[in-house]
């Protein structure tokens, strides 16, 4: 496709973006918020912790729910106890389907650690309390609302929207999206996919950027076994395997793994660049300035562990495990690496170079067998899917996009190589939440109710903006 013709859709879907906003009849916002907060908080009530996961009660609701207002849907379920809940609101099917999706379960809990029992989705001072609050239940409740609002207002669409409440997120994808995709792949195939793992990020009361998640890291992990005699530890040997083991995981974790970007993460770091301090965007700006890269790579492995990670193709040794006596030298030993994947890194590459690394053949790098997350690729930041999200953000939140590559993975991996677009969206959340420890996976979880009500109405318009007829 030529600049222009690139240009001439862009202009023209910013108008069409404008007049959908402008045109398309809006529900009556303040009793839905009253509703939302219902199934909200319903939602959180069902200890849905995974392990063991017992999504069912919650996929029960959803499709009571749904059936009472007339949509058509489904549950499939490898294991009863763990179902998946399709819904579809058909459009004249003008162009492909539009999927929303999010997951019933949740991480697990230390009910000690808790102000307000985990499951009793409190109102306090503004805000929900319970796990899933932001992780997943708020994207949850808004897929719904979305799809009850369509229905009510029966808006004429271009194309079916697709709900999917899914099992298994946290850890057990073989009851969710792998038997989804694997199983079921027509009941939710679609041209672009809506989920979680995006955010808006509000600092010190001032809302700064939205994030989008484009693309993911792919977990590759890996295991270093390294082997040798045993023998009494009364005669040291220089040959002892805890010595190898103890040294390669010590030259790995010091190997900075070569420089990587792509589109997602290119974008990323410009425009948050334009955001930042002169000081943080000199750094942001310098990343491929061989001069400086040297630098800024060490500041960000430093001071920016994070940003360090969206770089390369991260590993982390997390598990280490040899010996059964102290008069022992024990024979074989191993560490465990999570290794996670640049998208697109040559993994065979990367395995030879850090044999290299490690320089002793006493050491064996071994590659986890079985299931595997499929090696998606980013989805496209220059289409209508993202020009719409970045459109709605700007008239929800007034703030600019930036696309994102979450470094741990997400059930997106599966269906962007399907070849659907993704993006990972989600509400407001302040900063210093997370530091407090109300985040998502923390002790406890919160969201404000102020920002699961604008985030309703910022997926209404989403998915307005790209499924209405024109
Ligand atoms: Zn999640």
């Amino acid at each position: 496709m030529t600049k222009h013709r690139l240009l001439a859709i862009g202009l023209g879907l910013g108008i069409l973006a404008g007049s959908a906003f402008a045109q398309t009849k809006q529900p009556d916002w303040s009793g839905i918020e009253e509703e939302t907060m219902q199934h909200f908080q319903a939602l959180l009530r069902f200890d849905t912790s995974d392990p063991p996961g017992h999504e069912a009660p919650a996929a029960e609701y959803l499709k009571q729910v749904l059936e009472r207002e007339g949509i058509a849907v489904e549950t499939l379920a490898m294991d009863a106890r763990r179902p998946n809940v399709v819904a579809r609101i058909k459009g004249s099917g003008r162009k492909r389907p539009l999927l929303i999706m999010a997951h019933t379960d949740v991480v697990n809990v230390d009910p000690k650690k808790w102000r307000f029992p985990p499951f009793s989705a409190t109102r306090d001072g503004g805000y929900v309390y319970a796990r899933g609050a932001v992780d997943d239940k708020d994207n949850l409740a808004a897929c719904l609302m979305v799809m009850l609002l369509l229905k009510r207002l029966n808006l004429p669409l271009d194309r079916d929207v697709i709900f999917l409440a899914e099992s298994g997120e946290e850890g057990s994808v073989e009851y969710g999206i792998a038997y989804m995709v694997e199983k079921h792949f027509p009941k939710i195939e679609a041209e672009y996919a809506l989920a979680e793992g995006g955010s808006v990020t509000r600092k010190g009361g001032k809302t700064l950027f939205a994030s989008v998640q484009t693309t993911e890291k792919i977990p590759r992990p890996l295991r270093l076994v390294a082997r040798g005699p045993a023998g009494h530890g009364s005669v040291p040997l220089r040959t002892n395997a805890i010595v190898h083991l103890s040294q390669a995981v010590a030259k790995v974790a010091a190997w900075q793994t070569p420089l990587r970007m792509n589109d997602t993460t290119r974008t990323y770091f410009e425009r948050l660049a334009t955001l930042s301090s002169p000081e943080d965007a000199a750094r942001y700006n310098g990343i491929l300035n061989p001069e400086k890269a040297a630098a800024i790579q060490e500041y960000f492995a430093e001071h920016e562990p994070r940003h360090y990670s969206m770089l390369r193709t991260s590993v982390s040794p997390n598990m280490i495990q040899g010996g059964y006596r102290i008069n022992v030298i024990p024979s074989e030993v191993e560490a465990r690496l999570d290794v996670r994947a640049f998208p697109g890194e040559d993994m065979d590459r990367l395995i030879d170079e850090m044999q290299r690394v490690i320089n002793d053949p006493a050491v064996e790098i071994v590659p986890r067998e079985g299931s595997r997350r499929p090696p998606a690729p980013p989805s496209a930041i220059d289409n209508e899917a993202f020009r719409v999200l970045e459109a709605t953000v700007r008239k929800h939140y007034g703030v600019v996009t930036l696309p994102t590559m979450s470094t741990g993975a997400t059930d997106m991996s599966y269906l962007r190589d399907k070849g659907i677009q993704c993006y990972g969206i989600g509400p407001l959340i302040d900063f210093e939440d997370g530091q407090l420890g109300f985040g998502a996976h923390s002790d406890q979880e919160r969201i404000l109710e102020s920002a699961l009500h604008q985030f309703v109405r910022f997926h209404w318009d989403a998915v307005v903006a790209l499924a209405a007829a024109r």
